[in-house]
């Protein structure tokens, strides 16, 4: 692999790139910067968003133009606003030392007299969305009559929304010689078609395999009755409690519908569609790039300009008509290499949908089981316990320490700790303890009681608890390789393998338990020690009572805890989940059906 110097670019640029912290090409910047810095060709290249593809093409440009004259000489097309704008902000940051570079983006929802007076003062590169660019064009506020380079970004989304008259306008106003540089995700025909009609033998590089979906990104799905959908994808977000996700509908209407609902049952929920003014749009993308918003319930086409780097998960709770549209789907997450999930949950007469999605990314889903309620209740406790452990003392309760400290004068630590924990587990307890099993099997329509684990339904494996998750680097296929090489399993030996935060759960058989509670006793990975139980729930061993508080404390980290979001959405009505009655425990909130350990609804205003 090449080195940016080897690449051929300039010190200006290099500059910029150390300041950005890049070390290595990526793969596509890789493939492209050379042939776009030696030829004056049209290109086409598959690749991914989150591959460094704005570099790819923004370097080579940045490095060809001349930025002493004030002529439009770059345009670049990009599908959406969020995008547009993205774009822009990269290329003035990997143009930090080209001095006078003017980059403007233009974009609708924004003053367009503000828009054309910044290309006025002399705009070497444009940054557009195919309608205001048509529309600045025909009203002469722009003049893009001596474009060198042209850049089609994410040129499959643009011609799945409807842009391919705009660009053919907006193209038969550049010269017929620019270079033409196209990218996309992937290679419908229509975008075959565009790369015929506009360019000349153009270099065709590929990032991974064509139409090939991100490799950081595992595929899971799970089946419920389609009445259940709902239900299936609140306990996907209680079993995951740091979640930062887009949930993807199929309609504007559902799309509301669901991200209501979700706010009312106490989520940090928000609701992105094109019946939304761009201000009220702004507004809701602000909120989830802050993190205030956890679950961003979506719209194919509202989502498609989202550019936020660290999704944990895409949640298909309805899938998409056009198998296609998966991939752009789950290619936000797994970005910036990144390890993200794709879950789609799916009813009996949609299961044959995953097998076309399957063929299209050249990838497997793994099935999976919607966690049962003692399962949920487990994970929000020990991710409470890492989160107090990651605390840091507000010293302000120095003062008020006497007084609580006589009051709990007679009760042991122990003790203290149960009533501490009580608090917010009994309100989950009390959600969950009746819950039903959602998942349903494939080959009948009875409900799979039995049905645990994804390997045939086998029950004599004992689950565990392991204190190790992603922040320690490890997602589920790391850790089960962890897990194969240091205990000497095989393939199949060690599955169910569940990531949180800061912990996980894994399966083997029964026959195992010895082996690997013996293993983990005093087992020590990178300096800290990694401490295995029994889980309670599931496989049907009983929680190890090893006491003596071995489990080692987490690093201290980032917390990714939101607070509310559109409160004015919020009511008090109750929603329950299948027969279980939300029931509160003492508490005085009553606004939400919702137990939550991570989301502070007491200070919900
Ligand atoms: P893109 O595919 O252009 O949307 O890029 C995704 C992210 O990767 C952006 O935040 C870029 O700043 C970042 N990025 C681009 N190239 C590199 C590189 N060579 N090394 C590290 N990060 C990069």
């Amino acid at each position: 692999m090449n080195t940016f110097q080897d690449l051929g670019l300039n010190e200006d640029l290099l500059k910029a790139i150390t300041d950005l912290g890049f070390t290595k090409p990526s793969e596509v910047q890789d493939k492209a910067i050379p042939i776009l810095l030696n030829n004056e060709t049209d290109l086409v290249a598959l690749a991914q968003t989150g591959t460094g593809k704005t570099a790819a093409f923004g370097f080579p440009m940045l490095q060809k133009i001349d930025i002493d004259s004030r002529t439009t000489q770059g345009l670049i097309l990009s599908p959406t606003r969020e995008l547009c704008l993205q774009i822009t902000n990269e290329m003035k940051l990997y143009g930090k030392y080209c001095k006078g570079l003017n980059v403007v983006a233009v974009y609708g929802g924004s003053s367009i007299t503000d828009q054309a007076r910044d290309i006025k003062k002399g705009a070497q590169i444009i940054v557009a969305t195919p309608g205001r660019i048509k529309d600045m064009i025909s009203r002469r506020l722009v003049d893009i009559s001596k474009i060198e380079y042209a850049v089609l970004d994410e040129a499959d989304e643009m011609l799945n929304m409807g842009f391919y008259e705009d660009i053919t306008d907006i193209l038969s106003n550049t010269p017929e010689d620019k270079c033409t540089w196209l990218f996309s995700a992937t290679m419908p025909k229509e975008v075959s078609v565009i790369a015929k009609k506009f360019m000349e033998n153009p270099h065709e590089i590929t990032v991974g395999n064509k139409n090939e979906s991100t490799s950081q990104v595992s595929h899971e799905y799970y089946l419920v009755n389609a009445r259940d959908r709902y239900n299936a994808l609140k306990r996907l977000a209680d079993a995951n409690p740091d979640i930062f996700s887009v949930v993807f509908c199929r309609t504007k209407r559902d799309t509301q519908k669901v991200a209501e609902q979700l706010i009312e049952d106490g989520y940090n929920a928000g609701a992105l569609h094109g019946d939304l003014s761009q201000n009220q749009r702004d507004l809701v993308m602000g909120s989830f790039r802050k993190k205030q918003i956890q679950m961003l319930v979506a719209t194919d086409v509202a989502a498609r300009g989202i550019d936020v780097d660290d999704i944990t998960h895409v949640i298909n709770y309805q899938l998409p008509d056009e198998p296609e549209i998966y991939t752009h789907r789950s290619g936000r997450t797994g970005r910036a290499g990144k390890t993200g999930i794709s879950m789609v949950i799916v009813s009996k007469s949609e299961v044959r949908k995953i097998k076309s999605i399957e063929r299209i990314i050249k990838k497997e889903f793994v099935k999976k089981e919607i966690p049962d309620g003692m399962e949920i209740c487990e994970v929000q406790l020990m991710s409470l316990a890492n989160k107090i452990n990651d605390t840091e003392i507000n010293h302000e309760i120095d003062k008020y320490l006497t007084n609580i400290n006589e009051l709990f004068e007679d009760t042991t630590k122990d003790e203290l700790i149960k009533k501490f924990f009580s608090v917010e587990f009994t309100r989950f307890f009390n959600y969950y303890q009746k819950s039903k099993n959602l998942n349903i099997s494939e080959s009948s329509s009875d409900r799979d009681d039995s049905g645990r684990d994804y390997r045939g339904g086998k029950s004599d494996s004992t689950r565990y608890f392991i204190n190790v998750g992603s922040k320690d680097g490890f997602d589920w296929m790391k850790l089960k390789d962890f897990l194969k090489e240091q205990l000497e399993l095989g393939r199949d030996d060690v599955f169910k393998v569940e990531t949180k935060e800061s912990f996980s759960f894994f399966n083997t058989e029964n026959e195992l338990k010895e082996k690997v509670l013996a293993y983990f006793t005093d087992f020590k990975h990178e300096g800290r020690f990694v401490n295995v139980e029994v889980s309670e729930n599931r496989g049907g061993g009983r929680r190890n009572d090893r006491k003596g508080g071995e489990r080692r404390s987490s690093k201290p980290r980032g917390d990714r805890r939101s607070t509310g979001a559109n409160s004015e959405n919020r009511s008090s009505r109750r929603r329950s989940e299948g027969d279980s009655k939300p029931r509160r425990s003492g508490s005085s909130d009553s606004k939400s059906s919702k137990p939550s350990f991570d989301r502070p609804r007491r200070s919900r205003r």
